[in-house]
């Protein structure tokens, strides 16, 4: 018996997992939790009645998050990794004969769980500065989606979307706006500061990487009670377990010790994006903790491959839709930065 069609995901998006030295592949936070979170949890968990189902709501989890962008907890859903809340927006204004509209190149998921269920996706291509064009907002609203996808700063390009658009986007259109800032606490700006005004925003946050636990699966949505109140309907009942409410509460409790983590990865990303530069390579400017390099010199699929071979493993992104002749690298720590620039540094000499 053959599955749906669509249910395969695309070709790159699952980026090869290597045993070498320096891993700058996948975004996340090169340091774990800070150094006491681990006892904190231990003794945190002593106190779960594990006999008993979850918190179906996530009440307290929802309150500290609420606390920490200063809206309400009922203004809150989460679920197991934005992935999930992507997936939970989709299937309660998505599906059938519903349609989503992304601007490419962009996160590969989009795609991906709109067909996972069953939503039409529409295309719509970048400026060539990776910035969405103004002037295909008319096509987007004329095809009236449902849902509009924005991912800001956008993966795998690290753009920051002009904030100007996203109000205007905001203020003329009348589904659902999803501003995907997985990558939110490195940028200049954040979408949230819009949501009192604008009741169709969703802004999505992850712990995946400032917060340091990619491996919890924790993402939330930040929205109008109307929203999150489907968003909640949507999920299965105890979806989110009481380990990851427990740990996802306890994370916060951290916000300053994280924010001086942010500070170091700020620099450090701006470190590596001057040394690219100095070494003729094309940079697109990043809000995030990854950036977006090449070179018209090197081909980028054989510069991926000699960085492994020295003992580097970046994100291949050359078969991602338009994005051409690059590869992408996630800010690591200073050492493992200094031993990336470096072997991209021998490459050069050797061409
Ligand atoms: N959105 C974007 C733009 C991402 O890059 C990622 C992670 N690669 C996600 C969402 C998913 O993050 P999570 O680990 O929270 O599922």
């Amino acid at each position: 018996m053959l599955p749906r069609e669509g249910i395969r995901i695309q070709s790159g998006y699952h980026s090869p997992q290597l045993d070498v030295k320096v891993k700058l592949n996948t975004n996340e936070s090169p340091e774990g939790p800070p150094e006491n979170f681990s006892d904190a949890l231990v003794e945190k968990l002593k106190t779960i009645h594990w006999n008993r189902y979850p918190d179906r709501r996530a009440g307290a989890l929802c309150e500290a998050l609420a606390g920490l962008h200063g809206v309400e907890r009922n203004n809150v859903f989460a679920a197991n990794g934005s992935n999930e809340v992507l997936q939970t927006i989709l299937l309660a204004y998505g599906g059938h004969k519903r349609t989503a509209a992304i601007f490419e190149p962009t996160y590969l998921l989009y795609n991906h769980i709109c067909n996972l269920t069953s939503t039409n996706v529409v295309s719509f291509p970048r400026k060539s500065d990776f910035s969405i064009d103004e002037a295909v907002l008319e096509d987007v609203f004329a095809v009236s989606p449902e849902i509009i996808f924005i991912c800001s700063p956008n993966n795998p390009t690290g753009k920051l979307e002009d904030p100007k658009l996203l109000i205007e986007i905001l203020r003329r259109f009348k589904g659902l706006v999803v501003v995907d800032e997985a990558y939110g606490q490195f940028s200049s700006f954040s979408a949230v500061d819009l949501l009192p005004e604008y009741k169709s925003l969703v802004v999505i946050r992850t712990y995946s990487k400032t917060w340091a636990l990619a491996g919890l699966r924790l993402g939330y949505a930040l929205c109008d009670v109307a929203i999150s109140e489907v968003l909640w309907e949507t999920a299965l009942p105890y979806h989110l377990d009481s380990f990851k409410q427990t740990a996802g509460e306890l994370a916060l409790s951290d916000s300053e010790a994280m924010s001086e983590r942010i500070g170091n990865l700020i620099a450090e990303r701006e470190r590596i994006a001057k040394e690219l530069l100095e070494m003729g390579f094309d940079v697109v400017p990043s809000q995030a903790n990854f950036i977006l390099f090449g070179s018209e010199a090197l081909d980028a699929k054989l510069l991926w491959k000699s960085l492994v071979e020295k003992d580097v493993l970046v994100r291949d992104v050359t078969s991602f839709p338009k994005i051409g002749n690059r590869l992408r690298v996630t800010v690591g720590n200073h050492k493992e930065n200094s031993f990336f620039l470096q072997k991209i540094k021998e490459i050069i000499a050797q061409q």
